[in-house]
C-alpha cells in the first residue's frame, strides 16, 4: 500500500468529508455561544426590576444552543467517524486481498500472530488516528481559538493571559510524563505479544504438551510472563499516575489567579459580573481539548507507525509474477527440462537436473526419502515460486504462459499438510463453492473412501469439522481432502503423500477409484510407501534431488537398485535398512 490507497479512499468520500468537517465547526461554534448567553443572563437579572421577557429570550437561546449541538454533533460524527470505520473496512480487504498473493515463502518467515496484528491492532489504529484524535484535534483547535478569543473580548488579554499562563507548564508536564508513559507502554506490549504467542502455542500444541506431560512446565513458564506483565503494567501506572493531579493541580491554579484577578476587576467596577462569568466558562472549555492533548498526539503516533507498517507490509511483492495470457487451466502432457532448482536463501539445490514426461492419462507414481524434494516438485508445477522459461509444459505452453489463476485451477494438489476448515464436511469438500451439486460431492466421497465415516458423524456432511478438525482422524482429514480435490476433477491431480496415514487396505481401494475415475486424466502420486505407487504407469525415485531410478515396479525390482531396497525393506523381505 503506499499514501494512494489513503487518499483514493478519502477522494472517494470527499463529499461526506467536506459536509462532515462544516458540521464540525458548525458545532464546535455552537457551543461557544453557551457562556456568552449565561453571562448576559447573569447581567440582566442584576438590573433591579429587569424584563423577564429578556430571560426567556435567552433560555430559548440556550435551548437552541443545546439543539443545534446536539444536530450537528449527531451529523458530523455520522459523517467522519462512519467515514473511519469505513476505511478501516476497506484496509482490512485490501490487506487480505494482499495476503492472497503473497508467496509461500512470506507465510514461512513470518508470526501468525504478526500477521493477524496488522489486520487487527494496525488497522485498528489508522482508524483511530483518522477517526476520533482528528476530530478531538480540529474540534479542540476551534474551541480553543474562539474561547481564548471571546476572553479577551469578555475581559482583556492581560487577564487571558495570565488564566491561560498554566496552560504550556501543563502541556510541557504532559508531554514529558506521556514520553516516559510510552517508553513503559511499549514494554507492556512486548510483554502481551509473548503472552499470546505463548496461549497460541499451548492450544495448538495442547496434545504434544499432554503427551509429554508438560502441563506444569508450561503453567511455570506462562505464569511467569503473567507475572511480567503485571510488574510492567505496575511500572507504567507508577509513572501515568502523576499526570491527572499534577493537571488538576495546574488547573487550580488557573482559577485561582483568574479568581483574584478577575474578582478584583469585578469589584471595581471595570468589567461585569456576567462578563466574569462568561470569561471562567471559556476557561472551563478550553480544558477538555488541553487535557486531551497528550491522548490525541498518542494516538497519531501510534496510527502514523501502523501505517508505516502497513504501507512496509503492502509493499512486499509476491515473488511470482503474474504475466500469464492463457486463462484455460493447463491440459496435455507434463513436460519438465532439466530443472534444476534452489530455495531462495538456501544455496543448496533441492531440485537437480530434473528430466521428465508425463503422457496425457498416466499415473505418475514418485518415491524417495523425506527431503528427497518430492513437495518441491510439486510446488514448482503449481508454480509457487518463480520458474524460467522452458522449464516446464503443459501441452506446447510454457508453465510462465499460463495465468496462475488457470494454472493452479487446472491442477487439484492435495497436499501434506491439508487444512480443515471449520466449517461442515460438504463445505470442506466443495470449498464453499455452491456450484458442486450434492451427488457430485457424494462421489467425490465415496471414490475417495471417506463416505462412510462421514455417515456416522452425527450430521452426515452437514457435521461441523472442530478447529483444526481435531474430532476427526488424520486419516480421515487426507481422505477429505482427496474428495476436496476429486469433486474438481482436474486435468492433473497430485496427491503429495496424501495416503500417508490411511491404511493399506483403504490406500489400494482409493488407488483403484482413482485408476477408475481418472481415465485419460494425468495423476501424480507422491508417496514414501511403495504400495501407494506400484501400479503406476512410471515411477521414479528421488534422491537428493536427482532422479536416481525411473520405470515401472517390475522393471525397477529387477533393477535392483534403492527401489528395490525399499520394496523388501517395507514387505518385510529384506534387512532393515533406512527408508524414508
Ligand atoms: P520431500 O517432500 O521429499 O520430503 P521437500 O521437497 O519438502 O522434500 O524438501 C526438499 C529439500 O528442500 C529439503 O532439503 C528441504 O529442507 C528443502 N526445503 C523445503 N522447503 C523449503 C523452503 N520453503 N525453504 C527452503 N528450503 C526448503
Ligand atoms: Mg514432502
Amino acid at each position: 500500500m503506499n499514501k494512494n490507497i489513503l487518499i483514493i479512499f478519502i477522494k472517494k468520500y470527499k463529499f461526506s468529508y467536506i459536509v462532515g468537517l462544516v458540521f464540525m465547526f458548525l458545532s464546535s461554534y455552537v457551543q461557544t455561544l453557551f457562556p456568552k448567553i449565561l453571562g448576559n443572563t447573569v447581567d440582566i437579572l442584576k438590573i433591579k426590576g429587569f424584563k423577564p421577557e429578556r430571560i426567556y429570550v435567552n433560555i430559548g437561546w440556550i435551548l437552541l444552543i443545546a439543539a443545534g449541538t446536539f444536530a450537528f454533533t449527531y451529523i458530523w460524527r455520522n459523517l467522519v467517524i462512519g467515514n473511519a470505520r469505513k476505511l478501516e473496512c476497506y484496509l482490512r480487504e485490501k490487506l487480505f486481498d494482499h495476503f492472497q498473493i503473497l508467496s509461500p515463502e512470506f507465510y514461512n518467515q513470518r508470526k501468525t500472530g504478526d500477521l493477524i496484528a496488522y489486520a487487527i491492532n494496525d488497522i485498528n489504529a489508522v482508524r483511530q488516528t483518522l477517526g476520533p484524535a482528528l476530530s478531538m484535534a480540529i474540534n479542540g483547535i476551534v474551541v480553543c481559538a474562539i474561547s481564548v478569543y471571546s476572553m479577551t473580548r469578555a475581559v482583556n488579554w492581560q487577564l487571558t493571559l495570565m488564566a491561560l499562563l498554566p496552560v504550556p507548564v501543563m502541556v510541557y508536564i504532559m508531554i514529558h510524563i506521556g514520553k516516559a508513559v510510552k517508553k513503559r507502554f511499549k514494554r507492556v506490549q512486548e510483554t502481551f505479544a509473548s503472552i499470546s504467542d505463548r496461549v497460541n502455542e499451548n492450544i495448538n500444541g495442547m496434545r504434544v504438551i499432554k503427551s509429554y506431560v508438560q502441563e506444569e512446565k508450561e503453567v511455570e513458564r506462562f505464569e511467569k510472563l503473567n507475572d511480567q506483565m503485571v510488574d510492567s503494567n505496575l511500572s507504567m501506572i507508577r509513572v501515568s499516575a502523576f499526570l491527572p493531579p499534577l493537571i488538576e493541580l495546574c488547573f487550580t491554579v488557573s482559577f485561582v489567579i483568574n479568581l483574584i484577578w478577575g474578582g478584583n476587576m469585578v469589584l471595581k467596577g471595570s468589567i461585569s459580573l456576567g462578563d466574569f462569568i462568561a470569561f471562567n466558562g471559556y476557561l472551563t472549555m478550553i480544558l477538555a481539548p488541553v487535557l486531551s492533548i497528550g491522548q490525541v498526539t498518542t494516538i497519531f503516533q501510534r496510527g502514523m507507525a501502523s501505517f508505516g507498517r502497513l504501507n512496509q507490509i503492502m509493499s512486499v511483492k509476491p515473488c511470482i509474477e503474474d504475466t500469464g495470457t492463457i486463462m484455460q487451466p493447463p491440459r496435455g502432457q507434463i513436460k519438465i527440462n532439466k530443472l534444476t532448482f534452489t530455495y531462495p536463501g538456501t544455496g543448496k539445490a533441492a531440485l537437480k537436473n530434473i528430466g521428465l514426461t508425463i503422457p496425457k492419462g498416466h499415473i505418475l507414481g514418485i518415491i524417495g526419502k523425506t527431503g528427497s524434494g518430492k513437495s518441491t516438485l510439486v510446488n514448482l508445477l503449481l508454480k509457487m515460486y518463480p520458474i524460467g522459461n522452458g522449464l516446464i509444459y503443459f501441452g506446447d505452453k510454457d508453465i510462465n504462459e499460463f495465468k496462475l489463476e488457470a494454472l493452479r485451477s487446472g491442477i487439484g494438489v492435495v497436499p501434506q499438510d491439508n487444512f480443515m476448515f471449520h466449517a461442515s464436511v460438504a463445505d470442506n469438500i466443495r470449498f464453499f463453492k455452491e456450484i458442486y451439486k450434492p451427488e457430485e460431492v457424494i462421489k467425490a466421497a465415496q471414490d475417495s473412501c471417506i463416505y462412510e465415516s462421514i455417515m456416522e458423524f452425527p450430521k452426515g456432511f452437514e457435521a461441523v469439522l472442530g478447529e483444526r478438525g481435531v474430532n476427526i482422524s488424520g486419516g480421515q482429514k487426507q481422505r477429505i481432502s482427496i474428495a476436496r480435490a476429486l469433486v474438481r476433477e482436474p486435468e492433473i491431480l497430485v496427491l503429495d503423500d496424501a495416503l500417508s496415514a490411511v491404511d493399506t487396505v483403504t490406500e489400494s481401494k482409493i488407488l483403484n477409484n482413482l485408476r477408475r475415475v481418472r481415465k485419460n486424466k494425468t495423476t501424480v502420486i507422491v508417496a514414501s510407501r511403495i504400495s501407494a505407487v506400484m501400479q503406476a504407469d512410471e515411477i521414479i525415485v528421488l534422491d537428493k534431488g536427482e532422479i536416481r531410478e525411473r520405470g515401472t515396479h517390475a522393471q525397477l525390482i529387477d533393477k535392483g537398485g534403492i527401489y528395490n531396497e525399499i520394496y523388501r525393506y517395507q514387505f518385510g523381505t529384506g534387512k532393515l535398512e533406512s527408508v524414508g
